[in-house]
């Protein structure tokens, strides 16, 4: 099994052993009450490789991934706005098209019958 540090996306909801995630406040020196999130049942098993995050840490994250999608969102927006644009005026063109021969249809059908009446 891999045993290298892994990496969780965002603001996690579950340890990718499957357990759930609860909160803790840090009672270190070096950060105190900061919150972290930690594997349900990776506070008792230290040994283990369970997930670990701080809270602050995961809501930066969080917010760089909902800016990340938003601007794929974006791109996907404006590419279909292009291909619908193409696709309507191709089609006016198609139907501008029909209307020229059908009305020059129409005058041919005219002088045909006028000819026919001489
Ligand atoms: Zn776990």
């Amino acid at each position: 099994m891999n045993t290298a540090k892994r990496q969780s996306q965002g603001v996690p909801s579950r340890c990718w052993c499957g357990r759930g995630i609860v909160i803790f406040y840090s009672k270190t020196d070096e950060n105190p009450y900061r919150r972290f999130y930690r594997c349900e049942i990776g506070a008792q098993r230290k040994m283990e490789n369970h997930l670990f995050k701080w809270v602050d840490e995961a809501l930066l994250d969080e917010i760089r991934r909902v800016e990340a999608m938003q601007g794929k969102i974006a791109e996907q927006i404006e590419d279909l706005k292009q291909s619908l644009k193409k696709t309507v005026e191709e089609e006016v063109r198609k139907q501008k098209n029909s209307l020229e021969l059908g009305c020059l249809g129409t005058i041919l059908w005219i002088f045909g019958r006028l000819r026919s009446q001489e």
